[in-house]
């Protein structure tokens, strides 16, 4: 097979790639703008495949899109490529409805008219995969509301059949491409397939993210900063076991199908932090515990409370579970950015853009 992934340079989109890269035949064609949130360093290990091709396109480009698909001519797409930090969405919306919705469309749109191209059988074969959040789910009951709701509610899961209620103009943007990417199968019978995934974590994540934030800033003695009393529930996956599944809807998932994926870890925020304090505890000790370092902090505005994803049907229909528990992928990750700090320090530096970022 020949993938084009578009935001292959990304946090989960270099997961994808590296995973494809590493443990199956396929080829790659990476096809990623590089905001301030790509970064080749991710790709070092596989940059030399001939098996990957890496392409600079901004996806609202469409004359560069007809261009990498007439060039490469992909069976499939994997669509990754996204604004995706909830706090630069509310600070400036811009570039969400741009990227997010824009751009969506214009690569549905260079994607229908190279799919007409194709024989019938090819036809068939091929696969728009949009990746996509929990996150349209809006929120559920959090167990400190219980009062109003029914323990069922309470303990209410997001299915594919949830209804969308986003709240923050990233997931409102996610939300739009997701309705998109179904009318293009409804309407110009593009073979389409949507994932809704919980929160990613793991290696090479940009420390904007709470996890990779907490890390650095634990280790280099700054307050590691909770929102309001951090007990917002969040179901967290380990980034690689997100790749499996991703590769898995991609190669056998149904057409016109959504899969929910998720980790089956809800973890209060508060609760995250201080685990990774305890893990950095034991692994780089100090004089005093990492935890003091917690700092709280004003409450994000429209902050979702809870999110919980039931990931039944992709288990059941293609035999995807995760393989970290939340306890051993948070060990890998912290045991990652200790002896990847050369990586860190490149982000943190700007030498990943090959220039200062001033930070
Ligand atoms: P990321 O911000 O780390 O990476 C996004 C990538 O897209 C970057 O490489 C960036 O350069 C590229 N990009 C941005 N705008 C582009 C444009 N106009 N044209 C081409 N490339 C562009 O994001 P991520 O965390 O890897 O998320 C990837 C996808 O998965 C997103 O669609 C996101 O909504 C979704 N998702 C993320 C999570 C999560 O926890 N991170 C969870 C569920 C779903």
């Amino acid at each position: 097979m020949k993938i084009l992934v578009t935001g292959g340079a990304g946090f989960i989109g270099s997961a994808v790639v590296r995973h494809i890269i590493n443990s199956t035949q396929d080829n790659v064609i990476n096809a990623d703008k590089l905001t301030y949130a790509g970064n080749l360093e991710s790709l070092a290990s596989i940059a030399s495949s001939d098996r990957y091709v890496f392409e600079q396109v901004d996806i609202c480009d469409r004359a560069e899109l007809d261009r990498v698909f007439k060039q490469h001519q992909p069976n499939a797409v994997m669509h990754l490529a996204a604004e995706s930090h909830v706090d630069r969405s509310i600070t400036g919306s811009s570039d969400f409805i741009q990227t997010n919705i824009v751009g969506t469309y214009m690569l549905l749109e260079a994607t229908r008219e190279y799919w007409n191209t194709l024989s019938s059988d090819a036809k068939q074969a091929f696969r728009f995969h949009h990746i996509s959040t929990d996150e349209v789910f809006g929120d559920l009951p959090h167990p400190d509301e219980l009062q109003g709701h029914s323990p069922n509610e309470a303990l209410a899961l997001f299915t594919e059949n949830t209804a969308y209620a986003p709240s923050s103009p990233y997931s409102a943007s996610k939300a739009s491409s997701d309705h998109l990417v179904r009318a293009w199968l409804r309407t110009y019978g593009l073979p389409t397939v949507v994932t809704n995934c919980s929160n990613n974590y793991g290696p090479y994540h940009f420390p904007e993210k709470l996890i990779p934030l907490v890390i650095l800033n634990a280790l280099e003695g700054k307050p590691l900063p909770i929102y309001g009393k951090g007990d917002q529930i969040r179901d967290w996956l380990y980034v690689e076991d997100h790749a499996r599944a991703l590769y898995k809807v991609v190669t056998s998932g149904k057409v016109g199908e959504t899969y929910n994926i998720g980790g089956h870890n809800e973890k209060q925020n508060l609760e995250v932090v201080q685990t990774i304090c305890t893990i950095l505890d034991a692994l780089v000790p100090k004089d005093t515990p990492y935890a003091e370092q917690i700092t709280y902090v004003t409450d994000r505005p429209g902050h979702d409370r809870r999110y919980a994803v039931d990931a039944s049907k992709i288990s059941n229909e293609l035999n995807w579970q995760p393989q970290e528990t939340f306890e051993t992928g948070l060990r890998k990750t912290i045991e990652w950015y200790l002896t990847n700090q050369d990586w860190c320090q490149h982000v943190q530096d700007g030498t990943y853009k090959g220039e200062p970022l001033g930070i």
